[in-house]
């Protein structure tokens, strides 16, 4: 099937990591999120293994909070030897209750409040990866105050579309992202950095989209990126330590996607970094990575029941689940493509094209528009494959609809590791 964790047992049941994906459901209730732990683990040590065998020393993956965040989840990445990357209070908080290392976190934003500042500090965080100017000023005012001295990155704009679709591409210099290097505004930040006694400057980052499935143009932002490294020592002296290059590989989602080996492309993109480095006589920085996606989606399933199978004569058919646009907005944000499956026929002829609807008051509220299916049934299991991430951590109560529980399996086990929400939750904080 679309990846090597998914399987379908001799009922003609999808299984994930060899588990009834039905027999899960069935005790869990849906809709349900289920994650593969093995697999989350499996990509994480790809990554680590990889960057620590062809990149300069120190160098590693950060996990991208924002692809999924729950305690749990920050256990396993943090035993594999994963940092992570955060982007509000609320996912630094979670990072902190799940007893994350914080001197591997760094914080992202591009508009960090002083609140944001203050509480970050407080934390302990291990960097702030600094988008502008005002923000820099508030770091030095908010650690001199408290008498340390704030690690940070510089985030910065390369100037890069990776040909990727517009509102998941983020490196170009008009972007609200960063500051540009093609005006100047760059070298002018790190000299005004350098002069601050607070913050110790100790690299740049930058982001250039996701869903990037070979390596060039992370070599395109490295080269960028390790330019104007040597023109800044030739401009300041100042050596740089950290080179973070974002996330951004891409996942494999529907057939049609090729199949990303990170092994190759991070031994690539290592070699591209060393002979940049030899060319231009730059010291070799320990290399950053953020992947989020790369990292969970793949490990997750999505389990709904099927509710109305409705066939409008002439036009189309639509299939209805428990879920939708709050547990997985992404069709409905960006038309993301995803597989789709009748998980308790899964062995059967997928023959019945329909449009996969939520059950939200909204036309909007689909899943994926006419993907072919075993025959739907009130009742039936509906699968979605690869949903482990930008789909809990996107997830809203639109419609007064609880957030489904994250089900973990993991080596015959299965476990919760959010639990499902309850009315009760949704009137938590009406008063
Ligand atoms: C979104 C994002 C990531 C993660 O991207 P993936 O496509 O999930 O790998 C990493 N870093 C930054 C700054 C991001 O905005």
């Amino acid at each position: 099937m679309l990846h090597s964790n998914l399987s379908i047992n001799e009922k003609g049941h999808l299984c994930l990591a060899g588990r009834d994906v039905c027999e899960l459901a069935e005790r869990y209730g849906t809709p349900l999120f289920l994650m593969d732990e093995e697999r989350i683990r499996r990509n994480a040590r790809t990554y680590i293994d990889a960057m620590a065998e062809f990149m300069p020393e120190g160098s590693r993956p950060l996990l991208a909070s924002k692809s999924c965040c729950f305690k749990r989840l920050y256990e396993i990445v943090a035993e594999e030897g994963m940092g992570t990357d955060l982007v509000s209070p609320g996912e630094l908080y979670t990072a902190a209750a799940a007893g994350f290392p914080l001197e591997n976190a760094f914080f992202h934003g591009n508009n960090k409040t002083d609140a944001d500042i203050e509480y970050a500090i407080s934390s302990g965080v291990g960097y702030f990866i600094v988008d502008n100017r005002e923000e820099l000023d508030a770091i030095n005012e908010t650690a001199r105050e408290k008498g340390i001295v704030q690690k940070i990155l510089l985030r910065l704009s390369p100037g890069i579309d990776p040909h990727t679709q517009k509102k998941i591409s983020t490196g170009k210099v008009d972007s609200k992202f960063g500051t540009a290097i093609e005006t100047g505004q760059a070298v002018e930040l790190c000299r005004y950095a350098l002069t601050l006694e607070a913050v110790a400057l100790k690299g740049f980052h930058c982001h250039i989209g996701s869903q990037i499935f070979e390596y060039s143009s992370f070599a395109d932002a490295a080269e960028i990126m390790l330019r104007f490294i040597r023109e800044l020592y030739d401009d300041c002296g100042f050596e740089t330590e950290m080179l973070n290059l974002g996330g951004g590989f891409g996942v494999r989602y529907v057939e049609s996607d090729p199949e990303i080996d990170y092994r190759e492309n991070i031994k690539g993109l290592a070699g591209v970094i060393d002979r940049l480095c030899g060319r231009l006589s730059v010291k070799k920085p320990s290399i950053l990575m953020e992947p989020g996606r790369s990292i969970v989606a793949d490990s997750g399933v999505t389990v709904y029941s099927v509710g109305s199978v409705k066939t409008i004569t002439g036009y189309k058919s639509y299939v209805s689940v428990d879920g939708g646009m709050p547990d997985n907005p992404r069709y409905a944000l960006y038309e993301s493509d995803y597989t789709c499956l009748v998980a308790n026929k899964a062995d059967e002829e997928a023959d019945f094209v329909a449009t996969v609807a939520g059950r939200c008051c909204e036309s909007g509220d689909l899943i994926q528009e006419d993907v072919a299916l075993a025959r739907p049934e009130r009742g039936d299991y509906l699968a979605v494959l690869v949903t482990g991430a930008y789909n809990y951590s996107m997830a809203s109560n639109y419609n007064r609809i609880p957030r489904p529980p994250v089900v973990m399996v993991n080596e015959g086990k299965d476990y919760v590791a959010v639990k499902r929400e309850t009315f009760e939750d949704l009137l938590r904080n009406d008063i």
